[in-house]
């Protein structure tokens, strides 16, 4: 709680997660694949243009002024004394789940990521190809979502960028056997601890923001690492064949700021 920017910000999510009239409540926090207000979708008549208008319950996705993804622009990004991040993830058997829209693991309980002085559990985690945040108007090819809500449920995601790479050490088995199908589940032989899948630079740009997916509830802590990762392109493209692009359009800053460590 260093900085004055992010003092304000997390007043405000503290006040706005107290006048919510529920909480926020979420399929990113399903363990199961379920039905939603309405169908929505990444191309067509139900694409992201058209979310606000598919239920009430999904305005925000055209009303909202702290939408997710954005582009981060780099360089007028304020710079900032922000928290430490750190992961305290435990290793565990990982079973991946499509549920139509991505491909996620949702997680047992006992990993969390503190950030200073805060707590959050780790929920699940899933993907999206190509990325969904841009940086200087860039894409890469894939983007992870650790998803993270905390006892007073505050949400903060971390993303994690991922570009081609086939030097990459990367041991990517969770690519091997990718669920295909909606409802789907695969499990991997291995065991894993889910901060294989982070940079070794604990760097980050900080917004507040939304789900990226209906009905795209705001005041999400969003937590972009700086560094991305490398995967091989063949893994790539497991994620991408199966899920093809779904990716939410970047969303207008408004008037946000973007913090950057320093
Ligand atoms: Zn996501």
């Amino acid at each position: 709680m260093k900085t004055f920017g992010l003092t304000v910000a997390v007043t405000l999510w503290g006040q706005s997660l107290m006048a919510e009239d529920r909480p926020v409540v979420h399929h990113y926090f399903s363990k199961t694949p379920h039905e939603h207000a309405a169908k929505w979708g990444y191309s067509g008549t139900t694409g992201p243009e058209f979310w606000g208008k598919l239920d009430p319950s999904y305005r925000l996705a055209s009303s909202g002024r702290q939408q997710s993804p954005i582009d981060i622009r780099s360089r007028q990004a304020s710079v900032a004394e922000l928290p430490e991040l750190k992961f305290d993830y435990r290793r565990e058997r990982i079973t991946t789940l499509n549920n139509g829209h991505t491909i996620q693991h949702n997680e047992a309980p006992g990993s969390f990521l503190h950030v200073g002085d805060d707590k959050f559990s780790l929920e699940q985690f899933h993907v999206h190809t190509p990325s969904e945040h841009t940086i200087d108007g860039k894409h890469f090819e894939l983007e992870i979502h650790f998803v993270h809500k905390s006892k007073s449920g505050q949400v903060a995601v971390v993303a994690v960028l991922v570009h081609a790479d086939e030097k990459a050490e990367l041991d990517f088995p969770l690519a091997n056997d990718l669920p295909k199908k909606p409802g789907e589940i695969a499990e991997v032989e291995a065991t894993r601890n889910p901060s294989d899948f982070l940079p070794r630079s604990r760097e980050y740009f900080n917004y507040s923001g939304s789900f990226t997916t209906p009905p795209c509830t705001e005041q999400v802590r969003w937590i972009v690492m700086k560094q991305p990762i490398g995967a091989p392109q063949k893994y790539i493209e497991r994620f991408a064949t199966i899920l093809k692009a779904n990716n939410r359009p970047v969303q207008k800053l408004n008037d946000r700021v973007v913090e950057k460590s320093k």
